[in-house]
């Protein structure tokens, strides 16, 4: 079987850059087939309350996450329940994932890519900060380009660390542009965490004709 999991969106709920309703976002992901999808605000996390509320009324696996800035980057956590994450220190932040058993994945990392003055050199980019920290690596996100996630693929295969797939949708049209499809069924975010720890999974980008 396969279970396929957006683990990156954002919603009005709780990210200003959004304008995508909760509802929105569980109809479209029921739409194109998706069966599970992280919600994933900025530096803060959903009640639980309201995300099973969601989740049963929608009938779709429904996740909670944070989406976390610091100094080398946004990352991705599941498995911490406390909002206590915001503008710590990588190093801090990978301390308290680990206290909770979490998992951490590197957000969009080659989102400089197409900026002027950008790494090109593989093994330089391989150096970054943020891959010492993570468990796995958003290699497909729904806003980026093809070079940029070609380039993001040569990378992580010199890491040796596993890719997954998220939308980073703010809107309806965008989610499940790229997903990650995971081997057995999840119906937590502690399975979604061991799933992620035992790399069980692959990235799928459907639009570039993509699968790591
Ligand atoms: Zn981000
Ligand atoms: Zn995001």
């Amino acid at each position: 079987m396969s279970f396929a999991v957006d683990l990156h969106t954002h919603t009005r709920f709780g990210s200003n850059c959004s304008y995508m309703e909760p509802r929105q976002l569980v109809q479209r992901a029921r739409e194109i087939g998706l069966d599970g999808v992280c919600i994933t605000e900025h530096n803060a996390a959903w009640e639980e309350e309201a995300l099973r509320a969601l989740a049963e009324e929608s009938g779709l696996c429904l996740l909670g996450g944070i989406e976390v800035s610091s100094e080398v980057g946004d990352v991705l956590v599941f498995g911490v329940k406390d909002s206590l994450l915001p503008g710590r220190r990588i190093a801090d932040l990978r301390r308290l994932v680990d206290e909770a058993g979490g998992v951490m994945i590197a957000a969009h990392p080659f989102r400089w890519y197409s900026l002027p003055g950008a790494i090109l050199d593989e093994e330089e980019a391989a150096g970054r900060a943020v891959f010492r920290m993570v468990d796995a690596v958003e290699v497909f996100n729904g806003a980026s380009p093809r070079g940029e996630v070609e380039f993001g693929c040569r990378v992580l295969k010199r890491l040796g660390l596993a890719g997954v797939g998220g939308s980073d949708s703010h809107a309806p049209h965008s989610v499940g542009r790229c997903y990650t499809e995971f081997e057995r069924e999840i119906g937590s975010v502690e399975e979604l965490v061991a799933e992620i720890k035992g790399g069980r999974f692959r990235a799928v980008y459907p639009g570039l004709s993509l699968v790591l």
